[in-house]
């Protein structure tokens, strides 16, 4: 377990929060940090997770929250280097199959995914403790917090299905503070038995900011029903898209232009996930490649913002930047 010759380096990837606008005036999110990055294993591979942290860009706006991907937090638990699938998967093969953990051990070997018996047991401890989860004392203490500092909770949901179980494993999660509230085994993912998992946490009575899913219908419906005033991501912006091509498609030449120039970051990005002593020029540089990668995410909100024109201005500031730092590296050097 210890070696891990690997021929290639691990797949770095950079997600950027869903909400894309502050909740309280409506400024836009702006890029400020690394929330986290960790490796982990998936059953699709290994990758390395970065979550960017962004907050309004407004500075007379008295919200100070940094905002994170719902979609990175769903990947994995707190403290855990597997993903939610691997870790469903076994609660599968364990509860129906009854597989031994040697057997899962195998088995995962099979799909490249490098565990150990004692691994797979603590991913099965995990598991089970996820589906007893309740509301402790430490996690009121949590959430109140999250309430006092952010004026309210960003709620996601996710399904997660073990390739062959006729069951899902909704997870749901508390995005500022990656706290996972709840989880079920469902066999029907209809909105009426997600509105069964989701309306325990509504009772609880904190203020919720927003609620986070990817596009899945059910979802989708479920919290139309049953918090039809909450502010619901991925429904958004989808209107002016059609407006204003012909602008939006030179702009768009623009952004691929400065991606390819930016291309070389790959490179940097490779020396320093082989290098075996991070050192605090490496620990600065990924910062800075963290910096670029939330610039390339920019999407924008053509016509009101055009992605190209954005990518352009902010990687001129990173330039800056990286430039001052040179400048006072050479100061301290001499
Ligand atoms: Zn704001």
């Amino acid at each position: 377990m210890r070696t891990k010759n690997r021929l290639n380096p691990i797949e770095s990837k950079y997600f950027r929060p869903e909400i894309t606008n502050c909740p309280e005036c409506g400024g836009k999110l702006i890029y400020c940090h690394p929330v986290w990055r960790k490796t982990i294993s998936t059953l699709k591979g290994e990758f390395k997770i970065i979550n960017l942290g962004y907050r309004c860009e407004n500075n007379s706006c008295s919200n100070d929250t940094v905002y994170r991907s719902a979609e990175a937090e769903q990947l994995s638990m707190k403290h855990i280097t597997y993903g939610m699938d691997v870790i469903a998967y076994i609660g599968y093969l364990r509860f129906k199959e009854h597989k031994t953990r040697s057997e899962i051990a195998t088995i995962l070997s099979e799909k490249e995914v490098k565990i150990s018996e004692r691994q797979v047991q603590k991913l099965y401890e995990r598991y089970a403790l996820l589906l007893r989860a309740s509301v402790k004392e430490n996690m009121k203490e949590t959430l109140e917090n999250i309430v006092k500092e952010h004026g309210g909770l960003v709620l996601s949901i996710d399904g997660v299905q073990p390739e062959k179980g006729n069951e899902t494993l909704y997870v749901i999660r508390e995005v500022l503070s990656g706290t996972i509230l709840a989880a079920h085994n469902l066999k029907s993912s209809a909105s009426q038995e997600l509105i069964g998992i989701i309306q325990p946490i509504l009772d609880w009575g904190y203020p919720i900011q927003g609620f986070i899913s990817d596009g899945q219908q059910s979802i989708r419906l479920a919290i139309e029903q049953i918090a039809p005033d909450i502010p619901y991501q991925y429904c958004q912006f989808h209107y002016f898209k059609d407006i204003a091509k012909p602008l939006v498609e030179k702009d768009r030449k623009l952004k691929t232009n400065i991606k390819k120039k930016l291309r070389g970051i790959r490179e940097v990005e490779r020396k320093i996930e082989n290098s075996p002593s991070k050192n605090i020029e490496e620990e600065v540089a990924s910062d800075y490649i963290a910096a670029i990668r939330s610039v390339l995410l920019e999407d924008g909100k053509p016509p009101f913002e055009l992605p190209g024109t954005c990518v352009f201005e902010r990687t001129n500031a990173i330039k800056d930047s990286i430039e001052k730092c040179l400048d006072k590296k050479g100061d301290s050097s001499t």
